[in-house]
């Protein structure tokens, strides 16, 4: 553990810290599954656009959860060692696809999105001014969780408003 580096977090106890981390860690490997196994199973009108972005997504939640693991471990925490743990300590749980259909698959992950958005931008208020470091971490992943929601959500428009198109062709 790096005694100076974790000298100047005040105001919050480091193990809350972890402990907030770890919650994000088992957030992250729980989406990165589950954007794994969208890709595979989608299907649909446009999949081919999906599962490029789902495939995408689910490369930065991996990075994301190397991120957080990296933090944990310099302030002297460990990492959640068994996959078992990710269920009691997920924010955002874990639900499986239902529906296989492009637009089901976008709408499961745009929420998730959301729980992600909520989940960094309180861990980020938590440790604002009090631990610069990991609020620096949560910040850039914040970023990047904004931009997953948008980019899933113009695929879904876009793909909701042809598929709208279609409809309204063949009734024509
Ligand atoms: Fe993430
Ligand atoms: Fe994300
Ligand atoms: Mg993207």
């Amino acid at each position: 553990m790096a005694v100076r580096g974790n000298s100047i977090i005040k105001g919050i106890e480091i193990n809350e810290v972890i402990r907030l981390l770890n919650r994000a860690y088992a957030d992250e490997w729980l989406a990165y599954y589950q954007y794994f196994i969208e890709a595979k199973v989608i299907t649909g009108i446009m999949k081919d656009a999906a599962i490029a972005e789902l495939n995408q997504h689910a490369t930065d939640e991996l990075r994301h959860a190397n991120m957080v693991a990296d933090r944990i471990l310099q302030l002297g925490g460990t990492p959640l060692l068994h996959p078992q743990e990710w269920f009691s300590h997920t924010n955002c749980g874990y639900e499986e696809p239902k529906e296989f259909d492009v637009v089901a698959i976008l709408e499961d992950s745009i929420k998730g999105e959301q729980c992600a958005i909520s989940t960094y931008s309180s861990i980020a208020d938590m440790v604002k001014d009090k631990d610069i470091i990991t609020y620096d971490i949560v910040s850039q992943i914040l970023a990047d969780e904004v931009e997953h929601e948008e980019d899933l959500q113009s695929l879904h428009d876009d793909i909701a408003d042809f598929v709208k198109d279609i409809k309204n062709s063949c009734n024509r």
